[in-house]
Order: C-alpha cells, then sequence, then structure tokens
C-alpha cells in the first residue's frame, strides 16, 4: 500500500499550490540604504503589519528578508483562520497563570481573529477570505464528549457559536465514516496565504516601507541608543530592531533560539477532481481539523477542486516523500475512494513553537521579537505585528496579555529539537490508544 502512495505523491511539485499564478514577488532588489528608524527582520504576515503600522506613524522603516518576500510560513500555510486558542486550553492557562489572565489570553485570541478579519476587510485585501465555518472531529465518543464540554466553555465563557453535530448528522458536513461526531465553530474563515501575503506587501509599499529581499540579516548589536544591523549586502544604523523571523529565527539571536522550537509542517495538495465528488466528500466546504495531539487537517482549494491536506512533518528516512506518503495515507484513512489520485502538490514550511506553546513578544537588549505561534498563526501574527510596531512607539495600545509571560527556555536546550521525534512518536502512540 504504502508503495502505491508512493507513486501518486513521488511527481508532485515542491512549491506551495499558492504560488501558482502569484504576483512577481521577484521584485529587482534595491539598494540597501545605510539608516532607517526601524529594521524589521523578515518579511511574513508579522514583520509586514509591523511595519506598515510603524510607517503610517511616520518612521523609515526597512524590512529585509533573506529569501524572497514571503518565503517563510506566510506563504506556505493552509490558510485557515481561527481565534488559535491557547493549545492548553482554559482549564490549561488557569492553572498555569490564574483565571484572570487565562480569561485575558482567551479574549485576546478572540480580539486577534476579529482583528484580522476586520483589518483585510478595511484594506480591501483580497484574498478569497469567506466565513466557512471550522469543523473539529472526534475520533472517538470519548473526544466527542470532551468537544462539548469545550462548547459549553466557550458559548458561556466567550459568546463563541460553537455547535455540535452528532455522528448521525455528521454526512451533511462531511462525507467520512471516520468521525464520532464533531464541533462547528461557525466564525472561523478561510483565505488564500499568498495572496493574503501580497496584500500586504502592497500595503507596505503604499505606506513607503523599503522591502529588501535576498538580504539576510547575520549581526544585530546595539550601540548606545542606535543598533548596528549587519547584514551580507552590508551595514545599516537604526534606532530600533523588530525581529519577526519566526520558525525561521536560526542562530540570528542566541536568546530566541533557546527558545524557539522550529518544526516542520507539511501539505499536500490533490489533483483537481470532479465538482460531483467533492460535492460529496465536502458537502459542508467547511475547514477540519482532527482532535488529537499529532494534528491533522483538510480544507478545499478556494475553487473548491481540490483537497489539502496537510499535517507535522517529522518523518525520518528520505524526508518529503515520506511526509507526503503520511499525509496520503492519513487522506485515504478519511477517503478511502481517494486512493489513486494524484498529489500534485506536496510542500512544508516552519513553524515555532515555545516551551509554554503560546506566543511572545518584547524587547531583548533593546531589540523587539514577536514570534512563536506554535502553527496557527494567522491571525496571531497579523495581530503581534501590530503590538510589537505599537510598542515600538511606546503608544499604550501596544500592551497585551501576552506581556506578563514569562519567555523560558529549558536546560540544555540551544535550538536543535532532537527530542521532537521521540515526542512526536509519543504522541502519535497516544494518539493511536486514545489516551
Ligand atoms: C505548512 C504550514 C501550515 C500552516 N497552517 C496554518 C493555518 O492554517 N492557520 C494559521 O493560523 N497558521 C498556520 N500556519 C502558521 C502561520 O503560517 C505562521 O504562524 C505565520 O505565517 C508566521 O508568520 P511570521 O511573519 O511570524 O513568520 P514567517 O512567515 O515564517 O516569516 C519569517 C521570515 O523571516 C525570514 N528570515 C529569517 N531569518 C532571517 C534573517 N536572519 N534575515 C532576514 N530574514 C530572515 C524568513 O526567510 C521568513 O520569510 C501554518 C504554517 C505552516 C508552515
Amino acid at each position: 500500500m504504502q508503495q502505491q502512495y508512493v507513486q501518486c505523491v513521488r511527481d508532485a511539485t515542491s512549491a506551495p499550490l499558492w504560488w501558482t499564478n502569484r504576483p512577481c514577488v521577484e521584485k529587482e532588489d534595491c539598494n540597501v540604504p545605510k539608516t532607517a528608524d526601524v529594521v524589521v527582520v523578515g518579511s511574513g504576515y508579522t514583520g509586514l503589519v509591523a511595519a506598515i503600522t510603524l510607517a503610517r506613524r511616520g518612521r523609515h522603516v526597512l524590512v529585509l528578508e533573506a529569501r524572497q518576500l514571503g518565503f517563510g510560513a506566510s506563504s506556505r500555510n493552509s490558510g485557515m483562520l481561527g481565534p488559535s486558542f491557547p493549545k492548553v486550553g482554559l482549564s490549561g492557562l488557569a492553572k498555569s497563570y490564574g483565571d484572570t489572565l487565562a480569561q485575558a489570553l482567551m479574549e485576546e485570541s478572540l480580539d486577534a481573529l476579529a482583528y484580522t478579519k476586520q483589518f483585510i476587510q478595511d484594506e480591501g485585501i483580497e484574498c478569497e477570505l469567506a466565513e466557512v465555518g471550522r469543523l473539529v472531529a472526534a475520533l472517538r465518543p470519548g473526544d466527542y464528549r470532551d468537544l462539548e464540554d469545550h462548547a459549553a466553555v466557550l458559548q458561556r465563557r466567550f459568546g463563541i457559536m460553537a455547535r455540535m453535530i452528532p455522528r448521525t448528522e455528521q454526512q451533511s458536513e462531511i462525507g467520512s465514516d471516520l468521525y464520532h461526531g464533531a464541533m462547528l465553530l461557525e466564525r472561523d474563515s478561510s483565505l488564500q496565504p499568498a495572496m493574503y501575503h501580497q496584500g500586504l506587501v502592497d500595503l507596505a509599499g503604499r505606506a513607503g516601507v523599503s522591502l529588501v529581499q535576498h538580504t539576510p540579516v547575520l549581526r544585530i548589536v546595539a550601540t548606545g541608543n542606535m543598533h548596528l544591523v549587519t547584514t551580507s549586502r552590508g551595514q545599516i544604523r537604526s534606532r530600533n530592531v523588530v525581529v519577526a523571523t519566526n520558525g525561521y529565527t536560526g542562530s540570528l539571536s542566541g536568546y530566541l533560539r533557546r527558545r524557539i522550537v522550529p518544526i516542520s509542517s507539511a501539505l499536500i495538495a490533490t489533483e483537481p477532481l470532479p465538482s460531483s465528488q467533492m460535492r460529496r466528500l465536502m458537502p459542508g466546504r467547511r475547514l477540519v481539523e482532527e482532535k488529537r495531539r499529532v494534528l491533522y487537517y483538510y480544507r478545499l482549494s478556494p475553487d473548491g477542486a481540490r483537497l489539502i491536506f496537510g499535517g507535522r512533518a517529522v518523518r525520518s528516512g528520505d524526508g518529503a516523500i515520506a511526509n507526503s506518503v503520511d499525509l496520503y495515507a492519513a487522506m485515504v484513512r478519511v477517503f478511502p475512494e481517494l486512493a489513486g489520485v494524484r498529489a500534485e502538490y506536496a510542500w512544508s514550511g516552519l513553524i515555532a513553537y515555545t516551551f509554554d506553546m503560546l506566543p511572545h513578544l518584547g524587547e531583548v537588549a533593546g531589540v523587539h521579537y514577536a514570534l512563536g505561534c506554535c502553527g496557527s498563526g494567522i491571525g496571531r501574527s497579523t495581530w503581534l505585528g501590530r503590538k510589537i510596531a505599537l510598542k515600538v512607539l511606546q503608544d499604550p495600545e501596544g500592551r497585551t496579555a501576552y506581556d506578563s509571560l514569562e519567555f523560558r527556555t529549558r536546560p540544555l536546550y540551544y535550538g536543535n529539537p532532537w527530542f521532537l521525534r521521540p515526542v512526536v512518536a509519543w504522541q502519535r502512540l497516544r494518539d493511536a490508544i486514545g489516551v
């Protein structure tokens, strides 16, 4: 069986589906200015929203990108926009931080979602934004009961429209018998991530931001109340620096390297399938994620023709192929009739986990940073990009519930997540046996 799946994925294009017909992001490199008010490192959602916010308040902003604009997760993700609630849930947050901060962190997640949708609408960004809703599907009866409890809390404490779809009714949403019902979050939305990114590039250009690609930042040194930013193409003097490099942070900052766990996440997209089949498999056209520790999730492409299926990419062996086969097998487990269809695209990107599974923003040695979205960062990055810019501007609106969190590392962790494979294997085992 695995061999048959290899045949179905091995010719897939390794660039994201979203890059097809993408407007030309390979703009000509402009000269690197010698000075700026603010240097932003990284040109994903976080960096660009920070840059737009700062430029609109009169700062000369320079965005430096190591590869082409939007090379990172912001043009590779699956385009599932939700509140990105902290992974430990309300009760986990309350245990670690007390009720008040837990409530504030949950509410801020909702604010981030609302803000991002409003921002996209107000700025007229064309990115196929659609409020399609997200199903969180139960793999066992016990998962369904847990989801019922969760939905009740979401409704009572946060006024969220969370509706339970029992197993007897789920065929109206997903053409699969795998699940034991699902929770529907009606406000979650889909978008085309690279189009959202391109919209931000256009806004940044119009706000007067200088965007320079293929220019990695190698070092940032504070000198008095200025910073000296060393790049592959010379040095820049800047009053402020914002690091927005998320899963791609690497060795740029020893402090961040010890606090960020980069993890690869992968997606496949099938060949276009008959519309009658897609209507049967995905009648509700929802975003779907499975309730499990090692996540699988899927959605339709914006034209409704392809299934896009994603999950963690941590297989050893022939990396890309092994991960695609893994996703393919997971897809066939949900929709057995898809066995044999070709995956035309198979790509991956890096996300940034943190040890408390929460994003962080702040300042270290005079350098601002905002990162650690833990794989759920379309709304979060938009929100945090704005917040970190407001912090640079010393605007009190930059305050956030995340300010109260300590950004912790672990002993002996220096940026190499050697523990990932055993941890994921253990989590997969727990998913398989349901504990
Ligand atoms: C496969 C995948 C699926 C995902 N699906 C979803 C989803 O459905 N919903 C959701 O909410 N989130 C999702 N995410 C997460 C989301 O995409 C990210 O949280 C978000 O895009 C992070 O944005 P960012 O701007 O912080 O970082 P990125 O977009 O990763 O940008 C960081 C940039 O920094 C650049 N850089 C790094 N170091 C340097 C340097 N030294 N000098 C210059 N530039 C540098 C990199 O080249 C990169 O372009 C997914 C992520 C992946 C990878």
